[in-house]
């Protein structure tokens, strides 16, 4: 089907049917199909189609965008993820992972923590975190709808690894990294994907603030337990040590309610300069 416009000197042909004739009339001519767009060419010894690097230059520009209106994040909420992180890195040394929820009925941002494996390579000195995986919940607590995560890169700076790409692409939503959570305030890290897109959001779009970290309560780290320990140290890979968090377990807060202070944290000035 030949797409008429006057602007077009290289006409387009919607691909809409598998026996659509070959415009053996056009010398050239787009193809849009199911398989994306095409050039093609009628010439005297070849007919061609090949994938159009660009669309028509006669056609108006057009970038990618993402314009997004997530909830913001309530600032006791992220308080209290860094403070789970905090106490699952001084417990297993490891990164830990929650699942960002948002609740239809009472309009509201929440916390869950999925169940989830903490890999930790064990040095001659110390542990060192090496990632984190997470399960997606098979059952979400009644109106609610995931719409992002937040992990921990524990002591390392907060940004997108590899690994973290290729976690998230087929997860759309907002996935916000926290890094070097010695420090307070530790940094934050956000991007959104969408259609295996990535782009980064300013925090301020979506974070509602933050000051210092709290504590979670016993409730929330009882079920963070250590499996397998044994298991998954075998030959090739020894010094491999992997955790599994229980699933699931809500994060919540009470606005008015002074929540406990986790001292153990090196304080940063806000006017120092920034880690690499
Ligand atoms: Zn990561």
């Amino acid at each position: 089907m030949k797409f008429v416009n006057p602007d077009l000197i290289t006409p387009i042909y919607v691909k809409a049917r598998n026996d659509m004739p070959w415009p053996e009339e056009e010398q050239a001519f787009y193809l849009l199909a199911r398989d994306g767009l095409f050039f093609c060419r009628n010439s005297r010894f070849f007919q061609s189609c090949v994938p159009a690097r660009k669309g028509p230059g006669e056609l108006a520009n057009q970038e990618a965008f993402l314009e997004i209106q997530y909830p913001k994040i309530p600032q006791p909420l992220l308080e209290l993820a860094v403070g789970f992180f905090e106490q699952v890195k001084q417990r297993h040394g490891s990164e830990a992972a929650l699942l960002l929820t948002w609740n239809y009925r009472v309009k509201q941002v929440r916390l869950l923590i999925p169940r989830q494996r903490c890999t930790v390579y064990q040095g001659y000195y110390s542990t060192y975190p090496a990632g984190v995986h997470y399960e997606m919940p098979a059952e979400l607590p009644e109106d609610a709808f995931i719409f992002g995560d937040i992990h921990s890169h524990v002591d390392g700076p907060a940004y997108a690894s590899v690994t973290d790409k290729d976690d998230e692409h087929h997860r759309p939503g907002l996935h916000i990294v926290v890094g070097r959570i010695a420090e307070e305030p530790p940094d934050f890290h956000i991007e959104a994907t969408v259609d295996g897109m990535r782009f980064e959001v300013d925090p301020d779009h979506v974070l509602e603030g933050y000051s210092r970290r709290t504590a979670v309560s016993e409730k929330c780290l009882d079920p963070v337990e250590i499996v397998d320990l044994a298991a998954s140290q075998n030959d090739r890979d020894k010094d491999v040590t992997v955790y599994t968090v229980k699933y699931p377990v809500k994060v919540e807060y009470r606005s008015g309610k002074k929540n406990q202070e986790i001292p153990s944290h090196k304080s940063r000035s806000k006017n120092g300069p920034d880690p690499s």
